[in-house]
């Protein structure tokens, strides 16, 4: 697991390039919004860039057409946030718990594995993934890595 210095506005440019067709066949509304050019994390590259998939994954998996995704890197204080907020369907109270949980899915072809291995992946960095959501509004999922030692 080897580990280099990510430009992370960069990487999540990366990423985002990957879903643009995806986003303008479903008339998907996107906006990237990069508040802090200059943020860096010693990280393993292709793990985070994963994490960001999936996130993108399940947020356009979550939307209606002409729905919108924003997905924001910022600093705040001693951390690194980068969060990815889609207006979609929203998670149900009664599975909040269970979303992490590996194989837990509540879709037809899910795997149910891609927040299991995000969250793993976040906290080989030291980092956090949590979310908020509102059913049927949307939901926003919030990865933060700290400042300190991963970040030169
Ligand atoms: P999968 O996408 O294969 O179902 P995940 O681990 O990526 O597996 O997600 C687990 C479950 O969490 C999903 O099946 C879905 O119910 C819920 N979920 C994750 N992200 C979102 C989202 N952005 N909006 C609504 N539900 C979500
Ligand atoms: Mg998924």
């Amino acid at each position: 697991d080897s580990k280099e210095l990510v430009w992370v506005c960069e990487l999540v440019r990366e990423v985002v390039e990957l879903y643009k067709n995806s986003f303008e066949k479903k008339k998907i509304q996107f906006r990237l919004q990069a508040k802090d050019e200059s943020v860096f994390l010693w990280a393993n590259k292709d793990q985070l860039e994963q994490v960001f998939i999936n996130l993108l994954q399940n947020a356009l998996e979550a939307v209606e057409e002409g729905g919108s995704i924003d997905v924001i890197v910022s600093k705040k204080e001693e951390k690194v946030m980068i969060e990815v907020k889609d207006s979609g369907r929203g998670i149900s109270p009664e599975v909040r718990d269970k979303i992490f949980t590996p194989f837990f899915t509540t879709k037809k072809n899910g795997t149910g594995l891609g927040l299991f291995i995000s969250k793993r992946i976040v906290e080989n960095h030291e980092g956090k993934i949590y979310f908020s959501s509102d059913e049927g509004k949307g939901t926003i999922f919030i990865v933060e890595f700290p400042m300190r030692e991963t970040t030169v």
